[in-house]
Order: structure tokens, then C-alpha cells, then sequence
């Protein structure tokens, strides 16, 4: 019987707890934030459900985005409220995650961009890895720094 491994790391080392300089939102501000991310989220449901209502209206048929995704190409109209429905979801998957990260529920933590996270030391004299308060407040989901941000959309594009 081999002996146990002992160079067996006990935690992985991959994904370390760091600890984070001082800064993002205040507790009010959070909370204010967390308020806004709710309310997004309210509408989101409630505009989606809409757009499910009219989807069924037109094809007189059960709602499903399987369906649909099958069918689509006979259905122009369909499509424009399938893709909606996507991009709907995507930002109800980023408020849900920021509401999760603002309440302590997934690392890192609220107001954090994840992509400076990953990286070993910031520039000095910049937020970073803060996302500055004043962009959460316009955009209380994002992720990422505006450095961060267009770095990704230059990517994507
Ligand atoms: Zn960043």
C-alpha cells in the first residue's frame, strides 16, 4: 500500500483567498446599490414575461425557448424576441451575481473588478482593483473596470 502522499496540498493553492486594499462602496452605498439591482431585476422579470406573452400570442403554440430556437427561421419576429430574451438574461445572470457578491455570498467581493483580481499588484494612485463607486452607481452590475471593460469588448469585437 503506497503511503500517503504527503506533498498533497491540503486547500488548493489555485484559488487563494486574497485580501483586497482598503476601498469600493461604503455599507449605504451598497445597500442603495443593492436597492437599484432589485429593482433592475423586477423590471427585467416583468419586461421578459411580456415578451414570453407576446411570443406565445403570435405562434399560438406553448412557450419555449427550445422551441423556438428549432423554429425560429420561419418566425422573423420570434427571433428579434428570442434574442431579446437572451440578452435579457444575460444581464438578469450579472444583476443576480452582484447581488450574490454583495451579499458576501461569492468572492470577490462587490465593487471589485474580477479581472484586476487576477492580477498580482495595481498601478499606483489608480482604484484599481476597485471599480470607482461612480460607475456602479450608472452601472450597478458591472463586473469589470472601464479599463477591463474595453479591453474585453476589443476582444470581442
Ligand atoms: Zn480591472
Amino acid at each position: 500500500m503506497p503511503p500517503k502522499n504527503a506533498d498533497e496540498p491540503e486547500n488548493s493553492a489555485e484559488t487563494p483567498r486574497r485580501s483586497f486594499p482598503r476601498g469600493g462602496p461604503t455599507a449605504a452605498e451598497k445597500r442603495a446599490l443593492r436597492t437599484q439591482l432589485m429593482s433592475m431585476r423586477a423590471k427585467i422579470l416583468r419586461s421578459s414575461k411580456d415578451l414570453a406573452d407576446e411570443a406565445l400570442k403570435g405562434s399560438g403554440q406553448d412557450f419555449s425557448v427550445d422551441h423556438m430556437a428549432d423554429h425560429g427561421s420561419d418566425n422573423q419576429e420570434q427571433e428579434v424576441t428570442l434574442s431579446l430574451l437572451e440578452g435579457e438574461q444575460e444581464m438578469l445572470d450579472a444583476i443576480e451575481l452582484a447581488i450574490r457578491r454583495i451579499d458576501g455570498a461569492e468572492v470577490p467581493p462587490y465593487g471589485i473588478c474580477t479581472a484586476c483580481a487576477a492580477m498580482d499588484a495595481w498601478p499606483e494612485g489608480s482604484s484599481a482593483p476597485w471599480i470607482p463607486t461612480g460607475r456602479l452607481q450608472v452601472l450597478p452590475y458591472a463586473s469589470l473596470c472601464v479599463a477591463h471593460q474595453e479591453e474585453q469588448e476589443e476582444v470581442e469585437a
